[in-house]
């Protein structure tokens, strides 16, 4: 526990990855896992939702039938301990390839957070990129059946990254700058195994600056040279007493 501490402590700008294994602690299901949803329901293709009104339903169903448990979800202490961490003056970037929101809900400004892949908290336009609360359009679906249209026509999408559609380019620009600037790389809680998101602590690593990776079950990145400290093990009992130890010794 000690020498993540002393990493947390020396350092001034430091860039948080997180994964799903970070809100596993909230109820959050781990869509990768041996249970998780994508084992029993196949995704959706972007391009299937552009295309076909089944695909929209079917997507639009899986969310709605998912949607109970993101929206029960608090944030833990992991989610609190990062905030700790930013009002130390410590956090340069959060790069969270969650969609669950929790970042923000625990209080991580919205400079400092890129959701990489996007969040279950907005509606999405796909034609003129107009942004909502989701509520409303979920109950239009529940009770027609039919999929939510934006007032210019276009079709309205739960703002998360689909299977096939790109990562959003101004929050990949914004995580690669911080990645030539941070001073410090924690991944928790994440296999590392999605691409580009996962190159993103690499980038930081190949600078020669600190990488630790905390998780649960190995990592694609368990063989990469630069990792510095490896913690095997679950983040929510590990990260946070290392985040207290650091704040509030040695100031
Ligand atoms: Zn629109």
């Amino acid at each position: 526990m000690g020498e993540l501490a002393d990493y947390l402590r020396a350092a001034k700008r430091i860039l948080i990855f997180t994964g799903a294994g970070i809100s596993t602690g909230s109820g959050i299901p781990d869509f990768r896992g041996p249970n998780g949803v994508w084992k029993k329901r196949a995704p959706v293709y972007y391009s299937d939702f552009m295309n076909s009104e089944a695909a929209r339903i079917e997507h639009w169903d899986y969310k709605l039938e998912g949607g109970e448990a993101f929206r029960s979800a608090r944030p833990n202490d992991v989610h609190r301990a990062i905030v700790r961490l930013e009002e130390a003056g410590k956090i340069l970037l959060v790069a969270t390839q969650n969609i669950d929101g929790l970042h923000a809900l625990a209080g991580t400004s919205p400079a400092r957070l890129v959701e990489l892949h996007g969040t279950n908290s907005l509606v999405e336009c796909q034609s003129c990129g107009w942004r909502d609360e989701p509520a409303p359009h979920f109950e239009f679906f529940r009770l027609h059946r039919r999929t939510p249209r934006c007032e210019c026509g276009g079709f309205l999408k739960p703002a998360t990254i689909s299977f096939g559609q790109g990562l959003l380019p101004n929050d990949l620009a914004r995580a690669e700058t911080a990645a030539h600037e941070a001073d410090l790389v924690i991944a928790l809680g994440s296999t590392l195994s999605v691409y580009p998101a996962a190159a993103i602590p690499l980038l930081v690593a190949r600078r020669g600056v600190p990488y630790l990776i905390i998780n649960r079950g190995p990592t694609e990145h368990d063989t990469e040279p630069k990792v510095r400290l490896r913690i095997e093990g679950d983040v929510v009992e590990i990260f946070p007493p290392a985040v207290e130890e650091a704040l509030t010794e040695g100031k």
